[in-house]
């Protein structure tokens, strides 16, 4: 994916009124969570209309903060029976333990805190196995 610089806005078709900003702000309404503020993200946005694209690095970082502020918010309901092994998940994808933990980070696999650990959230065969494609066509 290659970072595109947005001038004119495809919301509203207005020429020119896309400006960057760095120190953007959302708050996401995620059902079943508290709503999750997110500040210093950068997009850009649209003078007239409003509406706003934000970078890749902006986007990882929702992505990232996002599982990061679910993980905590579910930490205090979830019980131990709904937690997975990451062991067992890196063996059934077959990648490290480490990339395991990256993917908690990217947003890619749900994760809760016991005390300072993370434990990813229980996930069915089905969903691994769409976890285990996506992994194998980023070998490639
Ligand atoms: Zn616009």
């Amino acid at each position: 994916m290659r970072e595109r610089k947005w001038k004119d806005c495809p919301s509203c078709n207005s020429i020119g009124t896309m400006k960057l900003k760095k120190n953007a702000k959302e708050t996401f309404n995620i059902k079943k969570y508290q709503p999750i503020t997110i500040s210093d993200i950068e997009g850009y946005f649209c003078s007239n209309c409003g509406k706003g694209i934000y970078t890749i690095r902006a986007k990882k970082k929702i992505k990232s903060l996002l599982a990061l502020e679910k993980a905590k918010q579910d930490s205090l309901r979830v019980v131990a029976a709904d937690l997975m092994d990451i062991g067992y998940i890196s063996k059934k994808l077959g990648v490290s333990i480490q990339r395991v933990y990256q993917m908690m980070n990217e947003g890619k696999i749900d994760y809760v805190f016991v005390g300072k650990n993370r434990f990813p959230i229980k996930i069915d065969d089905a969903t691994l196995n769409e976890l285990k494609k996506k992994v194998r066509t980023r070998k490639k």
